[in-house]
Formats: structure tokens, sequence, C-alpha cells
């Protein structure tokens, strides 16, 4: 085993035109020496100084890595490239070593989760870099006599309900259930897996499945803030050695979740309908942070380093039981909070959530098998 802590980094975006125009400030500064982000308590006009009598402070947190990406003239700017090198490229190694990883984007609507984690044609993130890099990789510098296999799944957990994003959508809903055996652990059941032989084929793949999350957002208003959506590769690597005469097959499952928008974990101020679906997102969200909390609590994490299975309340929402192993087991987990640089409540929300998630061990192991 390979126990470690959750790796937990944060991103500040630029700002947007409509904030610019507004002539926004910006809350947010990072010092890249010490990865220390700082967020600002705003200057309080007086309409707001009238309206709330809260108190606003500076609150200062340390991550693993302050990726400054809000103003490009800045020496430090954080571009996509520099986020996948910093860890995007570790973790491949770690599939490549046959561990398991998840890497998934926490943050408020329009922090910039979809930007980190798939990004634009000409700014791509973390998961176009990472399957590029993974062919690559296999064609540069293969193990010999080894050969590989990759495998890509991508859906959406949308209240509650597990939909396939690489098959057409049908009139009915066609939602898929989650199954838990002994020997695969939690999986959905059906979902499609696509054999895939080179970047072009997974580029396909996830421009068909974003395809698909946009489509329903345009019918069901917004969709992608409401739903979590979790890419999946498969990287399995076999192996026969001539010495020993034994075939080894690693098995490693990377997976990519951009989550739904933060401020659904709160249950105010919804009606109707909106209450229904924040309701149920609500559950996948809140139940997170329950996972989360459960975790990062010191008191669950005895001598030896063993948790009490049931305390941890993976099972209450269909996210947290299908990435239980990922967030608490055998994988190497990160986390980027992604941060808009103008809200404050928000933001703290984010910070604090981020924090907590600092203080949670996974222990991952090698993922592999001697056939022979
Ligand atoms: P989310 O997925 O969290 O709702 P998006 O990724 O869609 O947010 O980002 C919101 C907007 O901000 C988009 O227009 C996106 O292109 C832009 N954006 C986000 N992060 C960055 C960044 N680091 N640099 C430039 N633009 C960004
Ligand atoms: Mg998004």
């Amino acid at each position: 085993d390979d126990p470690g802590n959750v790796k937990v980094v944060v991103r500040c975006r630029a700002f947007l035109r409509r904030e610019r125009e507004k002539g926004t400030q910006c809350l947010i500064r990072m010092d890249p020496a010490t990865n220390k982000t700082t967020l600002h308590a705003p200057l309080e006009d007086e309409e707001n100084a009238n309206a709330s009598r809260r108190v606003y402070e500076d609150k200062e947190f340390t991550f693993d890595k302050s990726f400054w990406s809000h103003d490009e003239s800045d020496p430090h700017y954080a571009h996509q490239e520099d986020v996948y090198r910093s860890f995007g490229e570790e973790f491949l190694d770690h599939n490549f070593n046959g561990y398991h990883t998840c890497i998934f984007a926490y943050g408020q609507t329009g922090s910039g989760k979809s930007y980190t984690m798939m990004g634009s044609p000409e700014n791509p993130g973390l998961i176009p870099r990472t399957c590029e890099e993974l062919f690559e990789r296999i064609r540069d510098e293969p193990t010999p006599n080894t050969s590989y296999h990759v495998q890509v799944s991508y859906f959406e957990v949308y209240n509650e309900h597990v939909r396939d994003l690489l098959v057409p959508r049908t009139a009915l809903p066609n939602y898929l259930k989650i199954r838990d055996s002994p020997k695969d652990g939690v999986y959905v059941q059906g979902l499609t897996e696509v054999e895939v032989k080179g970047y072009s084929d997974v580029e396909r793949l996830f421009k068909l499945g974003d395809l698909s999350r946009t489509t329903a957002s345009t019918k069901m208003n917004d969709t992608s803030s409401r739903s979590h959506a979790v890419f999946t590769i498969r990287l399995k690597q076999i192996t026969h050695s001539l010495l020993s005469d034994e075939t080894i097959e690693r098995t490693a499952r990377m997976r990519l979740v951009d989550l739904a928008g933060s401020e659904r974990a709160k249950s105010t101020e919804a009606t109707g309908q909106r209450l229904k679906e924040g309701g149920q997102i609500n559950k996948s969200l809140t139940t997170l942070g329950r996972v989360i909390a459960a975790l990062s609590d010191p008191k669950r994490q005895n001598a030896k380093g063993r948790r009490p299975r049931e305390v941890v309340p993976y099972r209450d929402s269909v996210l947290t039981w299908l990435l239980r192993d990922s967030l608490g087991g055998n994988s190497k987990t990160a986390m980027v909070a992604c941060i808009a640089p103008a809200d404050y409540d928000e933001t703290l929300s984010t910070l604090r959530y981020a924090d907590q998630a600092k203080k949670i061990r996974t222990r991952a192991s090698v993922n592999q098998d001697c056939m022979s």
C-alpha cells in the first residue's frame, strides 16, 4: 500500500468580461513561493454595510499548489500547460505504474472547473492533455514485451441518476443502475466502454459526451451546473516476461470528475422543480461534503490507520457511492478547487472545503495480477 494525502490545489480564474466592465475588485492574492492563498474582505460599500451587519475578514489558506490564472501579464500566471505539468503528468506516471487515480474539480458555477478539466480547443485542459500524453508514451516509450489496451467511458450523475454520455440521447431517459460486486467493486451496469487506439478516438468521444451534456443543458436549464460529469480512462498493460515466462497484467483507472456547481450544496431559496432538482443535486454534493468531513476527521483514523467503514456515508448518494474508492480507498486522488476572483462567500466556502479535503488519506496499491 502507498498511503498518502489527497493532493489539493487551488486555481483562481481571470475576470469575465462583465466583471471587468463593472470594475470588480479582485479579492484573491496568491503567493507562489509559499502556495498561500489569501481571500480578502471586500471593501464595504454603504449599501452593503447597511443591508447586512456581517463582518468580513481576511482568510489565509495553504494548499499543495496555488495556481494564479487571474492576470496573464503576471510572471506567475498559470497556463493550462502549467496545471498539467504540475500534477496531471505525475498522475499519469502513477497510472503507468498501476495505480488508480482520480482528479476532481470543485467550485461554484463559473469558477473554471470545466475550463480546467476539459478546456477549449485552443487551451486544452487536463483531460485532453492526459489522453494525448498517454498515447504518446505508449508510442514513444513502450515497455518491452508489453501490449497496451485503453478504454474510455463517460457518464453524468444528474438528479441522482446515472446517464451514459457516450450513447445518443433517446426520447426516454436511459438511466443506468449501480452495482456493487465483491470482485469489481462499485460500477455502473451497462455503461458504454469504448476501446480506443489513439488520441483522435478519445477526442471524438469526449466531444460526443460534452455535446450530449450541453444539448441537455439548453433544454433543461443549465444541466452542466447541476450534474457531475465523470470521465474514466482504463489502462491495461499486459507484459510477458521472457525470462520468467510470466504474464503480468496491470490495470489502472483514471477518473476525471467535473462536479456540479458547489452553490448547489445549499438548500435554501429553491422552489418547485428547482427544489426537486436542487434538492437531489444537493444530495450528491452535500453527501460528498459529509464524506469528506468523515474521512478528514482524525478521530476516525485510529492507531492502525483503519477507519470503521460504516461511519463514512458513501452510500447516501450516487456520486459518493461511485467514487468511494477514489475518495477514501485504493486511489491517488487530487482535488482542484476552482475559485472566482470576486465572490467572498462562495470562495470562502470552497477554500474551507478544500482545506478539509487536504486531511484525507487514501491508500493506493498497484493493481497487478500474475496470469501464469
Ligand atoms: P464552471 O465549469 O466551473 O462552471 P467554466 O470552466 O465554464 O466554469 O468557466 C467559466 C468561464 O470562465 C468560461 O467562459 C471559461 O472559459 C472562463 N475561464 C475559467 N477559467 C479560466 C482561466 N483559467 N483562464 C481563462 N478563462 C477561464
Ligand atoms: Mg462547467
